[in-house]
């Protein structure tokens, strides 16, 4: 039997792309189900993510005119982690493979036959890769990979220049709604859920129209969410500079009062100045280190739902 597909596609307020990327998608789903890699039962899923646009009714009037387009609306806003998660959890039910991508068009379509392939020769879950950032602008490409970078130097086993463009099977979906954390970090975590994986590479084009909703800060957020979701590293490194910093203030206390019973001390208030600050420096970072963490448990300890859907372009029962 071959397996039906959905392709889950997050959508915040795409008014402009969705006319465009839409015909796209179908063509894509039509050629992979002719060449019968697919079940001709594959669907393109829709997830508006509370858009404040039309997006919602463009959704709605493309499942009306084809079977092969369905949506589901979140109740507000929640981001992209939790507008993915919660297309990925409502179609695990209803297919075989999933797989996920952007709205806008900038991630190559073709990819799909490679991860389909990859998925008939056996493997859960089929991370697509990047392999030039040339349409990228100079700040996001760096600032993208220096993530990459620091990510790996905290220990977070991710794909290196990986988004969220992955294929996932319906099995390794089961496998992953048993995590249940609230702070999202998909490709953090998808690694962990383990099962038989691999890359495709493709290149990533610009945005056919529209603009980014990942401005600076929400790059940012993404990054500190990334780091404190999935290690601990940081905390680490506050004991062991605490430490090294005790070493030396240890060290400077016994030079000081040498100097003291010499004779040799001056008034030094420059030196005073500059390591109380250095010191309410360090000590500040590390209070602000530990309550990112803190502040992850409180959230983590409230278990608020990570989505919630509020309408559906089909019906639940049948
Ligand atoms: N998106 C979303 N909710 C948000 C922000 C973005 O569902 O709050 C979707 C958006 O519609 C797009 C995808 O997430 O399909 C990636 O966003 P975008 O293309 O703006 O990010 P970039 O490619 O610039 O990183
Ligand atoms: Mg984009």
């Amino acid at each position: 039997m071959l397996p039906v597909l959905y392709i889950v596609i997050p959508c915040y307020n795409e008014e402009e792309v969705l006319p465009v990327t839409a015909p796209q998608f179908l063509a894509k789903l039509q050629q992979l189900s002719s060449e019968e890699k697919i079940s001709p039962e594959s669907r393109i899923m829709f997830v508006d993510d509370g858009s404040k646009d039309r997006t919602w009714n463009i959704i709605s009037s493309l499942s009306a005119e084809d079977p092969h387009f369905s949506g589901i609306r979140q109740s507000r806003n929640r981001g992209h982690q939790n507008a993915l998660l919660a297309g990925l959890m409502e179609a695990k039910d209803l297919c075989d493979i999933t797989i996920s991508i952007d709205a806008d068009g900038q991630d190559d379509l073709d990819a799909m036959d490679e991860m389909v392939d990859a998925y008939h020769d056996g493997c859960q879950i089929v991370y697509g890769v990047r392999n030039k950032r040339k349409s990228d602008t100079f700040f996001k490409r760096t600032s993208a990979q220096a993530f990459y970078k620091l990510l790996s130097w905290f220990g977070v086993e991710s794909i290196y220049n990986h988004a969220d463009y992955r294929l996932v099977s319906a099995e390794a979906l089961n496998a992953f709604s048993q995590f249940e954390e609230v702070n999202l970090f998909l490709r953090g975590m998808f690694p962990l859920v383990g099962f038989k994986s691999t890359c495709v590479y493709y290149e990533r084009r610009e945005r056919i129209a529209g603009k980014s909703h990942y401005p600076f800060s929400k790059m940012l957020n993404l990054a500190i969410n990334g780091i404190t979701s999935l290690s601990v590293k940081p905390l680490r490194v506050i004991t062991v500079s605490g430490s090294i910093v005790a070493f030396i203030s240890f060290i400077f206390v016994i030079w000081s009062v040498l100097e003291g019973f010499l004779g040799l001390s001056v008034p030094g208030w420059a030196s005073m100045t500059a390591i109380i600050c250095f010191l309410s420096g360090v000590q500040l970072i590390s209070v602000g280190i530990l309550g990112e963490y803190i502040g992850k448990i409180y959230l983590e300890v409230k278990h608020r739902p990570r989505f919630i859907i509020s309408e559906r372009t089909y019906d639940m029962n049948k």
